[in-house]
């Protein structure tokens, strides 16, 4: 009997390419990074997080940590193109958010991270696992506050967990962009549609500069004004200081912003039960949200109802016009007077829209069709 000669097709390890030269290492890294889906990479070392507030010190999860990487993943313009028009929200929630987030750069970082394990050095992935953080997120300066009752310390001198190493700051201090006054972080291909994700790991890999190109937020204050609920403060701001930069952007009240994004405003009154946009009795859809309930989420965080109307889409907008991103597109993306919802007036739905309580098909025919929701 012939013997089976195939050979058994495995991962190439232990090379020790990346063991004498920072520089090339980081070359190979960065066109690793690109090839495997992100859309920019850069590289901080960890000086650069010498003065970091202890729960969010990279350092804190890995004491031998020598090197961050940070990626840059774009969110479609197309994405928004549904919320400017009012008539597709979930595209911005999943694709521009949740399945950015929560899939499609996690599987980026985890082979980047595999690419530097098989080469004999250590990768923490990280992406976005906020819901596990010590501290909320109600920033009165970037260091945060401890949630109450939420985590202690194992032993003296150590973080409570868990550590959040801050993402936007992380793309900061590699040098993938600037921080804008609006608090989101722009790089200069997108301006603010990106997400990151970030790599810490032992390898000295040589870094990149602190972004020093064209400016991209000239506190232009587009994203102040057209935010739906007037959380980005227009005069106070939070000042920092960034590896020997002073870096600021604006006070942002988050918690409102938390409820306005989701679509909803709230009152000072009673709402009547059967208007209420959630259980809250003073909710009721705010006039940037075309629905009557908040919409179920997708891929966890979906509910971008406001579809960053203030702080994404404004700025983009702004920053198009000014011609200082690099990602160009043939037509404007605004291209129709933004839309307000007026609940105070009925609905007109278009002609051909078949209304709930109107039969599409015969009596008979509806009798025997499934009634359960088609999602
Ligand atoms: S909208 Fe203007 S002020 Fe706001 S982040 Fe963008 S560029 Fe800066
Ligand atoms: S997400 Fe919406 S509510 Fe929050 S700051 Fe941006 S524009 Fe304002």
């Amino acid at each position: 009997m012939q013997k089976n000669k195939t050979k058994k097709i495995q991962r190439e390890m232990g090379q020790s390419d990346m063991d004498h030269d920072p520089k090339m290492a980081a070359e190979a890294v960065k066109k690793q990074a690109l090839a495997l889906g992100a859309d920019s990479v850069g590289i901080g070392n960890i000086d650069r997080w010498e003065n970091a507030p202890t729960q969010m010190d990279p350092k804190q999860i890995m004491p031998e940590c020598k090197s961050v990487i940070t990626m840059a993943f774009r969110v479609m313009r197309g994405s928004m193109r549904g919320v400017e028009e009012g008539t597709y929200f979930s595209n911005y929630s999943a694709m521009g958010y949740g399945g950015i987030t929560y899939l499609y750069m996690p599987m980026t970082v985890i082979n980047l991270c595999k690419y530097i394990e098989d080469r004999g050095y250590e990768a923490v992935p990280m992406g976005h696992q906020s819901d596990w953080r010590s501290v909320d997120g109600w920033y009165t300066k970037y260091g945060g506050r401890l949630k109450e009752k939420f985590s202690r310390p194992v032993e003296p001198g150590r973080a409570a967990p868990d550590v959040m190493i801050h993402l936007r700051i992380a793309g900061y201090l590699c040098g993938l962009g600037e921080i804008g006054y609006s608090y989101m972080f722009l790089t200069p291909e997108f301006g603010p549609r990106n997400r990151l994700g970030v790599i810490m790991t032992d390898v000295e890999l040589e870094p990149d500069p602190i972004y020093d190109g064209p400016q991209l937020c000239n506190q232009c204050m587009a994203c102040a004004n057209e935010c739906p609920a007037g959380a980005i403060s227009k005069n106070e701001k939070i000042q920092v200081n960034l590896a020997g930069n002073a870096v600021e952007w604006a006070r942002i009240d988050c918690k409102l912003c938390s409820k306005t994004f989701r679509g909803y405003e709230e009152v000072d009154y009673e709402v009547p039960e059967e208007e209420r946009y959630i259980a809250n009795k003073n909710s009721k859809p705010g006039w940037w949200s075309p629905f009557y309930k908040k919409p179920k989420t997708v891929y966890n965080t979906g509910q971008a109802v406001c579809g960053a109307r203030g702080c994404t889409r404004a700025c983009m907008v702004q920053l198009e016009k000014r011609g200082v991103l690099r990602n160009q597109f043939k037509d404007e993306f605004r291209r129709r007077k933004p839309w307000k919802v007026d609940w105070e007036t009925e609905p007109q739905y278009p002609n051909d829209v078949k209304m709930p309580d109107e039969p599409i098909m015969s009596d008979e025919t509806m009798k025997n069709e499934p009634v359960d929701d088609i999602d």
